[in-house]
């Protein structure tokens, strides 16, 4: 097992085959040697600093209805609020006399947020705070839209892929959505020279070893320049209330 961290270490991949055993493990000494190379690299890349990002939720609003998410559309009980244009700017004010040097906008996917819309917004952030990087975190939009953005002057975006797996991704979500039209959007983001953030979820529902292995294939794929990888938390007012996760 040893072998396996020190190859995945030098070479920054492993076949299939070996990055199941190594994601299979129980063994504490090899988690222990994992840990300390990848906190080698973490440190070769970012040293020791912390990055404070401003999150600023500007709608709990969703048009979609993933299976696993509390603000998916069935949620009748969820508490559901958006921010204008004003309280955004206010929001991003605050967050500015405080340090922050990034606002990230993040929320459902909300029809509210049209394009003109987050363009006025995304200007007036880019004039206002010239020094600072604008990130958005609103879902699948058109790539016209992705493009109207980025020349209103947003910088990153983040869209989680969740599942590479075909099969678990429609496990996973309502008929409506595809893989496909994910994996589009994120290529698109790209090409338009967005820094991109991916990611996905591990222990969701019937989520195997195999499909954690898609997830790390497509990530070598696309080479974004984040990642964001959360464990599968099962909210009550969800078809998966009653899951503990996956087999992991
Ligand atoms: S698109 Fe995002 S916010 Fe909307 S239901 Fe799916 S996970 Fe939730």
């Amino acid at each position: 097992m040893t072998e396996l961290v020190e190859k995945l270490y030098s070479t920054s991949d492993l076949s299939d085959s070996e990055l199941k055993q190594l994601i299979e493990t129980d063994d504490a000494d090899t988690a222990e040697i994992l840990r300390k190379r990848a906190d080698e690299v973490r440190r070769r890349y970012y040293g020791t600093k912390v990055f404070l990002r401003g999150l600023i939720e500007i709608s709990s609003y969703c048009k979609n209805d993933c299976l696993y998410c509390g603000i998916r559309r069935s949620n009748k009980d969820a508490d559901r609020y958006r921010l204008d244009r004003e309280q955004i700017m206010q929001c991003a004010e605050a967050g500015y006399e405080l340090g922050f040097r990034t606002f990230v906008m993040q929320g459902g996917e909300d029809s509210y947020f049209t394009d003109d819309v987050m363009c006025g917004i995304i200007s007036e952030l880019r004039e206002k705070y010239p020094d600072c990087a604008i990130t958005l975190s609103l879902g699948e939009r058109s790539s016209e839209s992705y493009r109207r953005m980025k020349e209103a002057g947003a910088d990153r975006y983040l869209l989680r892929h969740e599942a590479a797996d075909s099969e678990l991704y429609r496990s996973l979500h309502p008929a409506e959505m595809s893989l496909e039209h994910r994996k589009k959007c994120l290529f698109e983001l790209k090409g338009l020279g967005y820094q991109v953030g991916a990611g996905f979820m591990v222990g969701a529902p019937n989520q195997t070893t195999e499909n954690l292995i898609s997830d790390l294939r497509f990530l070598q794929e696309l080479q974004p320049h984040m990642i964001g990888i959360g464990p599968f938390v099962p909210h009550h007012c969800t078809p998966f209330a009653d899951e503990k996760g996956g087999t992991l």
